[in-house]
């Protein structure tokens, strides 16, 4: 949708508050914005995704898909509808950094994966994406899955979900992280079996060229940037924790496939030792990395690289649960928490860059909703409120943007600021003070199942749309 903004239907007036009844309430609540059609947000404290504080008794205002102004002078518009906010706070829609719409609430193994149909693989996607966007994720950044064909459903509105940023294929070595056969598809190279692979969820690729290829085959397939297994993982089983996956001339291969395409390469990785070797490549944002040193953290903040830190992994509750007491999979969990211990003192003191992230894989629907309530509360727990909401909206938004030329999305995310998308939450209460509102819950495994969505969600407007209105004008 293009901007719809006529400079002559928009005027500050002295006499606001007449103006606003003049401006009058002219379309039903919780219908779609008509084109040119604006929205007038009043009687809301705004957090911007910023700042330590919101703007208190705002006024917001939407035309087409873009937020024209936020003023704390009253703003009056003709032919606007007016939604009255009711005090309560008005924020940017959440972005989920890591995420994996094609491997959640259908499989819960790599095996299952192997066995699943096409069509049910994408069904379920189609149904994470509903899930994601009335949970109040107005973005999410796929790290392995396909490319860009559920992102042209949902913007074309024949499925409601979250704006999609996607790597396509997670790209990694025979016996790495992305080697998702079963043991008889290894050994006897069926390679064109592999449904992972057929379906470019995840593409086996040895040496510079085979990675060049692969990251030319995701751009094909529309990704917005690169996504590289560079070291050992935990749930898989050929890879120890600690190894090497890929050698810098091939980090390198894709560094530059992905420059040539105007964005980045992010990595999976854990230690220093593959951290060290992308930054050196020239990889410019991390997944997971919680393993390293003060010193990296340190090159981290200083260089301006994007970490994608899911902070639920680093619970030490893990280690109960039974879904983690596999022989292949306990000892490097334990591996895991051990080398983990200290990196959030190391964050606090140096403040990286930091995006929210849950990546909720291989589980139930359901279940993913848990793991993002406690991924929020924990979050929040060890590193405080503020700095959850802005890794969740604006840091979101700043990695989106990395996408350069390749970004199917150039205005801003994740900012309630003039000329951002109009990607917004209306919640009850202050999230600054209480993330419940937003879900926030100290428990995940034993959480109580819930219903998709929040009561205390009012509203979800994405792209100057509105998916949920429960205000009551
Ligand atoms: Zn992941």
């Amino acid at each position: 949708m293009s901007l719809q903004f006529h400079p002559s239907t928009l005027f500050r007036s002295a006499a606001a508050t007449s103006a606003l009844v003049l401006a009058g309430l002219t379309a039903a609540p919780g219908a779609a914005q008509d084109e040119g059609f604006p929205i007038l947000f009043t009687n809301v404290h705004v957090f911007d995704g910023v700042s330590e504080e919101r703007i208190e008794n705002a006024n917001v205002l939407v035309t087409g898909n873009l937020i024209i102004e936020v003023s704390t002078e009253p703003l009056a518009v003709a032919n606007a509808q007016i939604i009255d906010g009711g005090g309560r706070t008005l924020m940017p829609g959440l972005i989920d950094s890591h995420v994996h719409l094609y491997a959640t609430g259908l499989v819960q193994s790599f095996a299952g994966l192997q066995a699943a149909k096409w069509d049910q693989i994408g069904a379920t996607a189609a149904e994470n994406a509903r899930d994601y966007l009335y949970d109040g994720y107005t973005t999410v950044r796929d790290t392995g899955g396909m490319g860009s064909g559920l992102r042209e459903l949902i913007d074309s509105g024949i499925v409601d979900g979250p704006r999609i940023y996607a790597s396509g294929a997670a790209i990694g070595p025979t016996s790495g992280h992305g080697d998702w056969r079963n043991p008889e598809q290894r050994t006897y190279n069926m390679g064109s079996d592999d449904v992972a692979n057929t379906l470019n969820l995840s593409y086996i690729a040895d040496g510079p060229d085979e990675i060049r290829k692969a990251s030319r085959l995701n751009f094909a397939h529309g990704a917005s940037f690169l996504k590289l297994m560079a070291g050992g993982g935990v749930s898989s089983e050929l890879d120890p924790l600690w190894s090497v996956a890929y050698s810098t001339d091939e980090i390198e291969a894709a560094v530059e496939a992905a420059s040539f395409f105007d964005t980045y390469v992010t990595v999976h990785a854990y230690t220093d030792e593959t951290v060290s070797m992308a930054l050196d490549a020239g990889v410019k944002s991390l997944e997971h990395a919680q393993m390293i040193s003060e010193e990296t953290v340190k090159r981290i903040a200083d260089e301006g690289i994007f970490w994608a830190l899911n902070v639920a992994g680093m619970d030490p509750a893990l280690l109960d649960h039974p879904n983690f007491s596999m022989p292949t999979v306990k000892p490097k969990l334990e591996e895991y928490l051990t080398g983990s211990e200290n990196v959030v003192s190391y964050i606090k003191k140096y403040k990286p860059k930091i995006v929210h992230n849950v990546d909720t894989v291989l589980s139930t629907i359901g279940f993913g909703r848990a793991h993002r309530d406690f991924e929020k509360y924990y979050f929040a727990e060890l590193l405080g409120n503020h700095a959850f909401l802005v890794a969740a909206t604006s840091t979101g938004g700043e990695l989106a943007q990395l996408t350069g030329r390749r970004n199917p999305y150039p205005n801003k995310l994740g900012v309630i600021e003039t000329g951002a998308y109009a990607d917004i939450l209306i919640v009850d209460g202050n999230p600054l003070e209480d993330l419940s509102v937003l879900g926030a819950n100290p428990k995940w495994f034993d959480a109580a199942p819930r219903e998709r969505g929040f009561d205390t969600i009012r509203l979800i407007m994405k792209d100057g749309q509105i998916y949920k209105n429960t205000l009551e004008n």
